[in-house]
C-alpha cells in the first residue's frame, strides 16, 4: 500500500529573523518523526527583506521535498494560504505559521486524530494575552452578529484538513477571503484540539487589532471604497446627534414642560427629525454601496495573487 503524504504549508512575510530557526528547528524535527511521505510548501508572500535567501539555506529544503512558491508582492495571509493549499498535494495538509506562535509538535497529534477520521483539525488557543482576547472576542461576536457561521473562539489557522476538504476550498473563487472562515463554512467532520501558543519568536506580528476588525468588518481601507465610507460616517454622526438633541426637545418641552424657557417652535423639532431621517438614508446608503463595491471588485476577476517564477522553484529530496 502506497504510504500516505502530509503536506505542510507555511505563509512567510518578512521573517528574516526566525525562519531559520522556524523551519530547521522546530518543524523539521517533528516532520522526521511522521512516518507518511512530506511534502513543504512554502509560500514567500513577497517578503522585502532576506526570508527567501534565509529559506534557500534551510536544512529542511534538502530534507524534505519542497514547494517554494514567490509571490511578486506582499498579498496577504489569507491568500499565502490559498496558494499554499492550491499547491498541496498531501493526503493531509497542515498549515502552520513561521513565527513560531504556532506550536509544530501539535502536528503528529493534528494526524492522529485525522487518521480517527477527523477531516478538520483545528487548533484552539488555550492561554494568551488579554489584548489577543479583546480582540478575537470581539471578533468573533461581530462574526457571530452578522451570521459569518459557526465560529470557535480562539480557533486558530493552525489546521489539518483532510483531501477532499482541500479541494473543497480550492473552489472557493472569492477575493476577500478569510481561511478560517471559509473553513468553517464547509463543514466537514471538524475536531478542535487545545493548543497553548507561543510568543512571537522575532519581529512583530502584521495582524494587528485593525487588522483583523477590517476582515471582520470587510477591510474598509481599501482606497476606493473611503468615500462611501466616509458618507456612512458622517450619516452616523448625523443620526446620533439628531437623535440626542431630538430626545432632548421631546423630554425638556414637551415631557418636562420647558423649564429652561427655550420656547422652541414645531419646525425646529420638525428639522431636528429632518436630519435623522438624512442621516438614516446617508447609513443604509452607505451600507448598499458597500455591498455593491464587493460584486464590483469581484466582477473583475482578477487573478488572485501573483507568483514571480523567477524566485520560485521545486525541489525534490533524491531517495
Ligand atoms: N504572513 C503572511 N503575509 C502577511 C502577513 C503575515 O504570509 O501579509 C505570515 C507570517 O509570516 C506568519 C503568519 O502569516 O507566518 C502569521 O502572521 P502574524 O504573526 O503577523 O499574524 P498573527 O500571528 O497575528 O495572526
Ligand atoms: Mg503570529
Amino acid at each position: 500500500m502506497r504510504k500516505k503524504l502530509i503536506s505542510v504549508v507555511v505563509p512567510i512575510y518578512n521573517e528574516e529573523d526566525g525562519v531559520r530557526e522556524f523551519l530547521d528547528e522546530q518543524l523539521l524535527p517533528v516532520m522526521k518523526n511522521l512516518k507518511y511521505n512530506l511534502e513543504l510548501v512554502l509560500v514567500d508572500d513577497g517578503s522585502n527583506d532576506k526570508t527567501l535567501e534565509k529559506i534557500k539555506k534551510c536544512k529542511i529544503i534538502k530534507a524534505v521535498d519542497s514547494n517554494v512558491i514567490s509571490f511578486s508582492r506582499n498579498f496577504g495571509k489569507e491568500v499565502a494560504l490559498t496558494a499554499g493549499l492550491k499547491e498541496a498535494r498531501g493526503d493531509a495538509v497542515v498549515m502552520i505559521d513561521a513565527d513560531g506562535q504556532h506550536p509544530a509538535e501539535m502536528i503528529s497529534e493534528m494526524v492522529q486524530k485525522w487518521e480517527e477520521g477527523a477531516e478538520v483539525v483545528t487548533a484552539v488557543r488555550t492561554a494568551n494575552t488579554t489584548k489577543h482576547k479583546i480582540g478575537s472576542s470581539m471578533y468573533y461576536g461581530v462574526m457571530k452578529m452578522f451570521g459569518g457561521g459557526k465560529a470557535v473562539p480562539g480557533a486558530m489557522d493552525f489546521r489539518l484538513l483532510d483531501r477532499v476538504v482541500v479541494d473543497e476550498f480550492n473552489k472557493f473563487t472569492e477575493h476577500n477571503r478569510m481561511t478560517r472562515g471559509l473553513i468553517d463554512w464547509l463543514g466537514f467532520r471538524q475536531v478542535y484540539i487545545k493548543v497553548k501558543t507561543k510568543d512571537r519568536m522575532h519581529g512583530k506580528p502584521t495582524y494587528n487589532f485593525k487588522k483583523l476588525m477590517q476582515l471582520a468588518g470587510d477591510s474598509m481601507a481599501s482606497a476606493s471604497r473611503t468615500p462611501l465610507v466616509v458618507f456612512g460616517y458622517i450619516g452616523a454622526f448625523i443620526m446620533v446627534t439628531s437623535f440626542i438633541f431630538g430626545l432632548f426637545i421631546l423630554i425638556q418641552q414637551y415631557i418636562m414642560g420647558d423649564p429652561m424657557g427655550l420656547d422652541w417652535s414645531g419646525a425646529v423639532a420638525m428639522s431636528v427629525f429632518i436630519a435623522f431621517l438624512v442621516g438614516l438614508v446617508l447609513v443604509s446608503q452607505a451600507m448598499t454601496a458597500l455591498y455593491i463595491s464587493q460584486i464590483h471588485m469581484e466582477a473583475k476577476g482578477r487573478p488572485l495573487f501573483v507568483v514571480d517564477a523567477k524566485k520560485s522553484f521545486k525541489r525534490k529530496v533524491q531517495k
